[in-house]
């Protein structure tokens, strides 16, 4: 299969990661058989640096024109003073708007090899925890109507039935191809929004008679997460909510490093980053862990190429080097062996 993929590599250790992540699809693609074709291209601040803006036509066309997309992080100290509407965050919520991308897939992985790092009790996490979260991206409050009045000032969240039906669907399609369970979380004690959104579940669920629903009010799901995570297969809810669990979600697991995300629309096309951010501490240094990225990579090869065998060698790989021990310097433990961003490509490239 022949896939061509728009990098946009970003900011601080954005290049290192985004370089360790091509080296293994190279890898993915000779071993499969698959061409992968790559044309990188400027967001954020280096975006301001070298055009004035964060995101500019010419990459929001290349991105669009691709079969997906790969993004390393944006941002920095350097732009922290520019107009509030020229951050080099707008990039991403350009990207994001720009090409349609509604539905957020944040996976929550404890691996058994780093259980020291989550700072739950053993006996809560048991072998390790596997949760998806899949929020909605491009409505709710963040995107409602707002004002401010003297002293008064206001956000209102507001979806519609067809909003709310695309995004459960893919909660209902993930879940499918995971464990089956799903969990719907709402305020439908409070919100009229979310007593649509309970509606259009229900509605749904006889669609997806193999998977099983429950409902959960999103300050339930926030300390069910802490008190019991492994309950969760697939969460699916709304914007804001979204926003607030998956950070919850991928901080159990103690590892920033190793967290992947995608941004889907409709069709195959995503959009797939790491949770973290640019890291600007540790740049350039040869010492940010470039796994997050990798699994990125792993997503996309599952969710926009319809790669799954591809994808799991991926996951494979990086779990058996973190088996023989390696570990970058933010997983670190004593006894382990320390390696570096481009070390840990290369480990993860060879196991496969
Ligand atoms: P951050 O995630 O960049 O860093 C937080 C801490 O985690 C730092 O100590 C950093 O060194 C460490 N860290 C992050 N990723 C790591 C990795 N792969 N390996 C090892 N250590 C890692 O968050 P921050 O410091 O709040 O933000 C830095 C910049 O990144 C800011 O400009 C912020 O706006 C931007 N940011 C961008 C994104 C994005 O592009 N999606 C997301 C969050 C923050």
């Amino acid at each position: 299969m022949k896939k061509h993929i728009a990098l946009v590599p970003g900011d601080g250790i954005g290049p290192d990661i985004v370089a360790e992540a091509v080296k293994v699809l190279d890898v993915v693609g000779k071993k499969f058989g698959h061409t992968f074709t790559y044309d990188t291209y400027l967001a954020g601040g280096c975006a301001i640096d070298a055009t004035g803006k964060p995101l500019s036509e010419e990459t929001l066309a290349g991105c669009s024109k691709s079969d997906s997309v790969l993004l390393g992080a944006v941002g920095g100290p350097k732009w922290d003073k520019v107009a509030s509407d020229l951050r080099p965050e707008k990039a991403l919520l350009g990207l994001r708007g720009g090409m349609g991308l509604f539905c957020n897939l944040r996976p929550a992985i404890l691996y058994k090899q780093l259980a020291d790092a989550c700072p739950l009790k053993n006996e809560i996490v048991g072998e390790g925890l596997d949760i998806m979260v899949v929020r909605e991206l491009t409505g709710g409050i963040y995107f409602g109507e707002r004002g401010r009045d003297g002293d008064k000032a206001y956000d209102t969240m507001s979806y519609t039935t067809a909003e709310i039906e695309r995004i459960v669907r893919k909660g209902f399609e993930i879940a499918q191809k995971r464990k089956k369970r799903l969990t719907s979380v709402d305020k439908a004690n409070i919100l009229n929004s979310s007593q649509l959104w309970r509606e259009i579940v229900e509605h749904l669920a006889s669609e997806y008679p193999d998977v099983a629903v429950n409902h959960l009010y999103v300050d339930n799901a926030a300390m069910q997460l802490v008190r019991n995570p492994r309950q969760f297969d697939v969460i699916v809810t709304e914007n804001m909510f979204g926003d607030i669990l998956s950070d919850e979600a991928s901080q159990i697991t103690g590892s920033i490093g190793m967290l992947p995300s995608a941004s889907l629309r409709g069709d195959s096309f995503g959009m797939y980053e790491p949770i973290h951010g640019s890291a600007p501490d540790i740049a350039g240094m040869d010492i940010a862990n470039p796994i997050a990225t990798i699994l990125s990579v792993a997503m996309m090869l599952r969710y926009s190429f319809s790669m799954e065998s591809e994808a799991a060698a991926i996951e494979d790989s990086v779990s058996k080097v973190l088996d023989a021990g390696y570990r970058t310097a933010d997983i670190y433990t004593e006894s382990m062996k320390k390696v570096g961003t481009k070390e840990m490509g290369d480990l993860i490239a060879q196991a496969l």
